[in-house]
């Protein structure tokens, strides 16, 4: 698509659409180099919105019985998210800050909560990775969860009820979906990448083929109009979706599984496969793989395939 139809689409979505509308492709877009990112809010229904500036999106619930954040970016970050919350609350505080799983881009921001969230929540391994992360550097200080779950957990804020569950070992070994049950609003954290290759965490308990059945599980715990929060999407997507969304991300994860199962059956050395960087067939809207590494679709997928689920 040439530049100027692509103008003209956008400008044409925004005038029809409104100003949300206009501020999501904004968003979605790349950050020119040079340029910060902007801290943008952007309501979803009933109270529960999600913001965007740089790290893995966070979901936000403010009513009148309290406020909610779920992931903290990193520590700038989350003090810009933190200053737009207290403009929209009046400056009520954080009753609960809720983190989907350990990673620094989720996570790193929980130390701008510090004094100000009552209460930080994760599932226990989620907590356990944070203090000490598999393959990464501790954190020198952070805000750590002092409250754990190890299925499900569950809190009453207002008139809303959040309920945060672990469905299995998938992107790492602790991530958990929070659902804002009222407003039908999940946050995935990165159990969803929004057609885009994801990060899988095998250092830290990832399993690719848990994944896809966290994916069914979550879908079926919810109703078909639930709207979905993603941690990332590709340049350009949205960070929110539908149920066909992760049965898109599920369709890919198995695609990924068989085209290293297929490579490891007709004799491919490991070398062999890690090469093949080209867009997988069916799924090119991802793009093509990455580098090679521990946390890498398709080298996870080969290991799964050739070593079976890690530790
Ligand atoms: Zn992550």
């Amino acid at each position: 698509m040439s530049p100027t139809r692509r103008d003209f689409v956008v400008a044409g979505a925004a005038a029809a659409l409104g100003t949300v509308a206009l501020r999501r492709l904004a968003i979605a877009g790349p950050v020119p180099q040079g340029q910060p990112a902007q801290p943008v809010f952007t309501p979803i229904r009933r109270n529960v919105g999600y913001f965007t500036m740089r790290g893995g999106t966070i979901g936000y619930l403010i009513n009148a019985g309290g406020v909610a954040v779920v992931d903290s970016q990193f520590p700038a970050e989350a003090t810009a998210c933190l200053a737009g919350l207290n403009e929209r609350s009046g400056a009520r505080g954080v009753d609960l800050l809720i983190n989907t799983h350990h990673h620094g881009d989720h996570s790193g921001g929980n130390i701008s909560f510090r004094g100000v969230a009552k209460k930080v929540v994760a599932h226990a391994k989620a907590a356990e990775h944070m203090r000490m992360p598999p393959g990464a550097q501790p954190p020198a200080d952070q805000l750590f969860p002092d409250t754990t779950f190890t299925d499900t957990w569950s809190a009453d804020v207002g008139d809303e009820r959040i309920v945060a569950r672990h469905h299995g070992r998938a992107h790492t070994s602790g991530d958990a979906t929070i659902t804002f049950e009222r407003a039908n609003v999940v946050h995935m954290g990165d159990l969803m990448f929004n057609q885009r290759h994801p990060v899988v965490d095998r250092p830290a308990g990832a399993i690719m083929r848990g994944w896809m059945t966290v994916l069914d599980r979550t879908i079926a715990a919810h109703a078909n109009d639930t709207i979905y929060i993603f941690g990332h999407a590709n340049t350009g997507l949205a960070v929110t979706g539908d149920h066909t969304d992760l049965a898109k991300f599920r369709d890919y994860l198995g695609a990924v599984l068989a085209f290293a199962d297929a490579q490891v059956k007709a004799g491919r050395s490991r070398e062999e496969v890690l090469a093949m960087r080209d867009p997988l067939k069916g799924f090119e809207s991802f793009g093509r793989f990455g580098q090679p590494g521990a946390r890498d679709a398709l080298t996870v997928a080969y290991e799964e395939v050739t070593m079976g689920p890690g530790a």
